[in-house]
């Protein structure tokens, strides 16, 4: 038996991968873009969840209804996308993917979901805790809502999901339209860093990581309903912004711009759940988790502790 995870080959995808090849797993990687890497242990299955032709859903259905575990990560992300297509995008991905899931997988078989700490509506002074009522904010917030009602339907019906809500995740594969790549982009190019609203918005930013051990253990311990993915420590966009200057050894200038409606000004988790289901909350070190993304797109060049950033350029 295998777990079959969605949205394999993205982000947080490949971490969840990694995660369970650490720990001897056997994993089906389903997405509908290629693998970025192929191991033993890895059979990967190219599809769109959501492809309606018999031959392709069959071979869905089947990979889903044999799983072991399902982590469920396929999704159309980004507070900030505002292309013409995103609200069909979003129902498409986020919401008809979910409920194809759920449909396909065995009524005992664990299924984590990934929705989004954005179903609250950002932090007003206090940490989000999962009993709290949610106040979508913008397209991806209600399209990650619609995603949880369809989860709410399959608990109902006495499947087991986790409904998993991670803050901001940061780390190395991160994608290129989020903050920490652009800035270390910018930084390691000796371009202004730009930043959206103001450097005092904050973030619950939760490395990748820990993002993945805890999807994994969640599924593990078939937990069911909804679990912050964060940390409990909030920190500004400002703070984050220092240790892309110490790490790649520059000084940048900020460019700013004005957020968006939808972008919310601080989010900030409760993780009691999460740290009493798993006995351990994510933490997350700021330059440790800059150093690896800059590591990674100055394509090994930098190490930690890091050379001066002129070499780099
Ligand atoms: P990502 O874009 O890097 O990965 C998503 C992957 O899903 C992509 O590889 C994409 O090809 C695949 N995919 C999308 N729709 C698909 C479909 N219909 N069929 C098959 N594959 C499909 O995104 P990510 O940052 O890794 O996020 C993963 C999930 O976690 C998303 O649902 C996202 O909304 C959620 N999430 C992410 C964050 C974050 O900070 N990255 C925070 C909260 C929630």
């Amino acid at each position: 038996m295998a777990v079959v995870v969605t949205g394999a080959a993205g982000f947080v995808g490949s971490a969840v991968v990694r995660c369970l090849l650490d720990q001897g797993r056997s994993v089906v990687a389903l997405d509908r873009r290629p693998q970025r890497s192929t191991s033993p242990g890895v059979r990967p299955l190219m599809a769109d969840l959501t492809d309606p032709r018999p031959v392709i859903a069959a071979q869905v259905g089947r990979a889903l209804a044999r799983a072991e575990a399902v982590v469920h990560l396929a999704g159309c992300p980004g507070v900030r996308d505002c292309a013409p297509d995103v609200a069909a995008r979003r129902q498409r991905d986020n919401v008809a993917a979910t409920e194809r899931v759920l449909a396909a997988v065995m009524p005992g078989t664990p299924v984590a979901v990934a929705t989004s700490s954005a179903v609250y509506g950002g932090a007003h002074g206090t940490p989000s805790s999962e009993d709290q009522p949610l106040r979508p904010r913008g397209g991806y917030a209600r399209s990650k809502a619609a995603a949880e009602e369809v989860c709410r339907h399959w608990l109902r019906r006495g499947h087991l999901v986790t409904v998993a809500r991670p803050f901001t995740v940061v780390g190395e594969g991160q994608r290129p339209d989020m903050a920490l790549h652009r800035w270390v982009t910018a930084a390691l190019q000796g371009r202004p860093l730009p930043v959206y609203g103001s450097p005092a918005r904050s973030r619950d930013f939760t490395d990748v990581r820990d993002v993945a051990r805890a999807l994994v253990e969640l599924t593990d311990l078939r937990v069911s309903g909804p679990v912050n993915l964060g940390t409990g420590v909030p920190h500004t966009l400002g703070q984050v912004l220092s240790a892309v200057a110490a790490v790649t050894g520059t000084a940048p200038q900020l460019q700013l711009e004005p957020a968006g409606l939808d972008d919310v000004p601080a989010t900030w988790a409760d993780p009691t759940r999460l740290e009493r289901l798993l006995g351990w909350r994510p933490r997350t070190d700021l330059p440790d988790v800059v150093a690896r993304v800059a590591a990674e797109l100055s394509g090994g060049a930098y190490g930690f502790p890091l050379p001066a950033a002129a070499a780099l350029r």
